[in-house]
């Protein structure tokens, strides 16, 4: 699945209730599906055959059920069929057939009949809306397949699957297998479709979508490709295809197995929770994810949506293919996908600097890694509320930048060839964590063994200290790093370790490469500046004195870019840790500031922002907005506003960063007065502002607009509604209006039925993470509370909303925050509630360390 991240991890899907493991001793072989789905009711008939294994005789077997009304339930074995007593337990979300004889070892099969409910509330078998029409859908990770059909719901009970579905005439189905026949009936003004037989899969990889989805067809290697969407949007869907077909041609050279699934569709569903799911051979997405107007798109939409889709292409082999036993390991889902996402691309589009996109990743899994509450990559977790909170940038972005290391410290070609290894031993099956590391310890000779037991189970990262910059020995340092350690007991981490691949780079030589395996290592070097992070493959942050981080942004030039990431963003962590003086880091954002990669900008914007926000005091905010404007306004200047659409990329993502930061963070009201000239211009006349600039254009016309701008982005956002990265463009830039009284319409509206219940999170989550508007949306947030959270789905809202507030920076709020939640628990988002408190008392701590710093270094400018 690929979430979406909004300030900081959200996490969208969870369940209610407090489901537990299945006692075992019953195991499925093979599931026929039969649904008929009503969509004008919003219920649907189901039929169910499970062929199971029984270890031993019971009268009695357990599987998962929830909200499923049951009509007739056997079980028949040894050419008996006993009819069986239904016992429900809601609260596990499991369901207890007993018969009056013991049913004997060996196998069996279960026949259930049952009617379910197409809910709305996007999970399990649900109803979706567009053009006036209802679909069917589905989304069953991680744990809403029992909502469809009563299963065993857990992923090491792989089975093969015969799925078929009664609908409408004018409606058609899509589902994981081959369509294998269609006839017309049994009821008149029906149709039943029918699928092939799947390869054995874990239950929440069943999906079916009906309705009038049109698609578009390739292919690659064989293999039949679709990119289907409501019928309006075809159009949408040409690069998404050419995307797929690279794709799955690429990932059957590069795991040495062939796509497993037969054929392949991708599917934009009009509602959809998540990014986009890996359901085996039918993976679904949400529309703005997927399509792109062929004309007009922007270089970043095309990006993500050619990522996204290698994320969910590559879990057909990691996580469809060979799945994690159980959901503690979903980092072997999640951080394989995010890490082998970024690989066809690299081939594909090599200006698009994959490279780059890893170590931005890298970075917010270290920021996340530098608070108390984060978590070890393995986390035990059993009832559906853990589960989902594990998808979380610790399973996406902090496995994938071990892999990297690992993948720098084994070599490319030997990594391939243990990945291929590990997938084609455990195929059709499950593994553990323990089972990939012995199979790449094997493959490459490696103590990948050794290094990967300290990251995966081990909470938080190490900080690598260097002393002796400029002379012949450097002498590294590890301990783990905490962003705010006078909230951490001195003795709590004294024990933590880990074993790491170090590189060290230095101007005119090969990097040197070190495995790290004690507190301290000594490395001879030649002397002058060293770069301890080469490439920025390595996942800890690193600390310099502040001498040798000022010498190597004014070197900055032979560093290579992903380098100069990493530089900008761990003296941020050090500045936030107390550990240098803000002023270092200022100065080192000056001397960055015309950095020619767009990665660079965006983290020194984003920071520059947080000190105007969090750090400067209403009596300095002037001078130090001033201070931004003079060093980055020229900057903007030199690359020019609008651009050409045909600029390069890097010049056009500098400039879209630059733009904010000027016309939003610094309020250079003459960079604001351009903005609202170039989106007027923009509203009369679609080409003339890049593609690539033009969100960037209209939130800045936004920051500094009035109700007249607000009310023609409302009227353009209702007209977009047929594109949607157009939509979605208006949509965003409505929470940049500052005027209190457009916030509480952007409330409004974000509340009210004519915003989609997916979009909406998103939106308050916006409001709540801007500096003009939070304060409102947090109390518009407490007073709605309970209808906001009946009507988005309390799993569906509650994680993004929570997980923005951690963009505040007061106690008084952190107080209130945590009052608040103590009177209204959040079951799904415990963890990221620890967090955004975290985030909040570590910024009010920043502050209180960097004020004096900052007022020094501030009078000196
Ligand atoms: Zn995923």
């Amino acid at each position: 699945m690929r979430r979406l991240f909004l300030v900081v991890s959200a996490v969208l899907l969870a369940a209610p209730a407090f489901a537990q493991r299945l006692p075992g001793g019953v195991t499925p072989e093979h599931y026929t599906l039969w649904f008929a789905p009503d969509l004008a009711k919003a219920t649907f008939r189901g039929r169910e055959t499970i062929r199971v294994q029984v270890a031993k005789p019971t009268t009695a077997i357990t599987l998962h059920a929830a909200e499923i009304a049951f009509g007739d339930v056997s079980i028949t074995a040894g050419g008996q069929t006993q009819r069986a007593r239904v016992s429900e337990d809601a609260k596990n979300e499991m369901v207890t057939f007993t018969v009056p004889r013991p049913v004997p070892a060996g196998a069996a099969s279960i026949a259930v009949t049952y009617t379910g409910l197409l809910n709305d509330k996007l999970r399990g078998f649900y109803l979706s809306v567009a053009n006036g029409r209802r679909y069917g859908v589905t989304q069953m990770e991680a744990t809403d397949a029992r909502r469809a059909f009563p299963s065993f719901d857990e992923p090491a009970y792989k089975a093969t699957f015969d799925i078929s579905l009664t609908v409408a005439a004018a409606d058609n189905v899509i589902s994981n297998g081959r369509q294998t026949s269609d006839k017309p009936g049994p009821d008149p003004g029906t149709h039943t479709v029918t699928f092939a037989t799947t390869p054995k899969m874990s239950t929440y990889l069943v999906a079916m979508l009906v309705g009038d989805f049109v698609c578009r067809e390739g292919g690659a290697e064989g293999i039949p490709i679709r990119i289907c969407s409501t019928p309006d949007k075809l159009a949408l869907t040409g690069f998404a295809l050419s995307a797929a077909e690279q794709q799955v041609a690429f990932f059957n050279q590069y795991f040495g197995i062939k796509y497993p699934f037969g054929k392949l569709d991708i599917v934009a569903v009009p509602d959809f929770a998540a990014g986009a799911m890996e359901n085996a051979g039918a993976i679904t997405f949400r529309e703005r994810m997927l399509l792109a107007d062929p004309e007009r798109s922007s270089v970043d939409l095309r990006k993500s949506i050619a990522s996204v889709i290698a994320h969910e292409i590559a879990h057909q082999w990691f996580g469809d293919l060979v799945t994690m036993k159980w959901w503690d390991d979903i980092w072997l889902n999640e951080g394989f996908a995010t890490w082998a996402a970024n690989k066809p691309l690299a081939a594909w589009r090599p200006e698009w600097r994959m490279d780059l996109n890893a170590t931005e990743e890298t970075q917010k899994a270290l920021g996340l890694d530098a608070l108390r509450s984060t978590r070890a990559i393995r986390t035990r977790v059993s009832t559906p509320e853990e589960i989902n909170e594990v998808f979380d940038p610790i399973a996406y972005e902090k496995t994938s930048g071990v892999l990297n290391m690992i993948e720098a410290f084994v070599g490319p070609e030997a990594f391939r060839q243990g990945v291929s290894s590990y997938l084609k031993k455990y195929s059709y099956g499950n593994a553990a964590g323990e089972d990939f590391w012995t199979e790449m310890t094997r493959v490459t000779g490696k103590p990948v063994d050794q290094i990967m037991k300290t990251y995966v189970d081990q909470t938080g990262a190490p900080v690598i200290s260097v002393r002796g910059e400029g002379t012949n020995e450097l002498t590294l340092t590890q301990q783990r790093f905490y962003g705010s350690p006078e909230a951490v007991a001195p003795s709590s981490s004294a024990s933590q370790q880990w074993t790491i691949p170090v590189c060290i780079a230095r101007q005119g030589q090969e990097p040197r490469c070190e495995l790290m395996k004690e507190p301290t290592l000594r490395i001879p070097t030649g002397g002058g500046p060293a770069f301890i992070n080469a490439l920025s493959r390595g996942y800890y942050f690193s600390e310099y004195g502040p001498d040798a981080v000022l010498a190597l942004g004014k070197n900055a030039g032979t560093l290579k870019a992903p380098e100069r990431v990493t530089l900008v963003g761990d003296e941020w962590r050090m500045i936030r840790a107390g550990r240098h003086d803000i002023g270092t880091y200022l100065d080192l954002a000056g001397v960055m500031a015309a950095d020619d990669t767009p990665s660079v900008i965006d983290d020194v914007a984003a920071r520059v922002g947080a000190v105007a926000a969090s750090v400067a005091d209403e009596n300095q905010r002037g001078a130090y907005k001033a201070w931004i404007r003079g060093r980055f306004g020229p900057v903007l200047e030199s690359l020019g506003l609008p651009g050409k659409a045909s600029d390069a990329d890097g010049i056009q993502g500098r400039r879209a960063t630059l733009l904010m930061l000027l016309g939003d963070t610094a309020d250079d009201t003459a960079v604001q007065q351009r903005a609202r000239e170039l989106a007027l211009g923009y509203l009369e006349d679609r080409t003339s502002v890049p593609p690539n600039v033009v969100g960037a254009v209209l939130r800045t016309a936004a920051a500094g607009g009035d109700k007249a701008l607000y009310d023609r982005y409302m009227a353009e956002l209702t007209k977009s509604k047929s594109t949607p990265e157009e939509y979605y463009r208006f949509f965003n830039a409505l929470a940049w209006f500052r005027d209190p009284a457009l916030v509480t319409r952007t409330l409004e509206f974000a509340g009210s039925p004519e915003v989609r219940t997916q979009d909406a999170p998103t939106l308050i989550g916006l409001l709540l993470a801007q500096p003009a508007s939070q304060d409102i949306a947090w109390s518009f947030v407490k007073s709605k509370w309970p209808t906001l959270t009946e009507r988005l789905g309390v799993f569906q809202s509650v994680p993004t909303i929570v997980g923005s507030l951690g963009a505040f920076c007061t106690p008084e709020k952190a107080a209130d925050i945590k009052a608040f939640f103590a009177k209204n628990p959040v079951p799904p988002a415990v963890r990221l509630l620890q967090q955004s408190i975290e985030r909040i008392e570590s910024c009010v701590a920043l502050d209180q360390r960097q004020s004096a710093p900052f007022t020094r270094w501030l009078s000196q400018k």
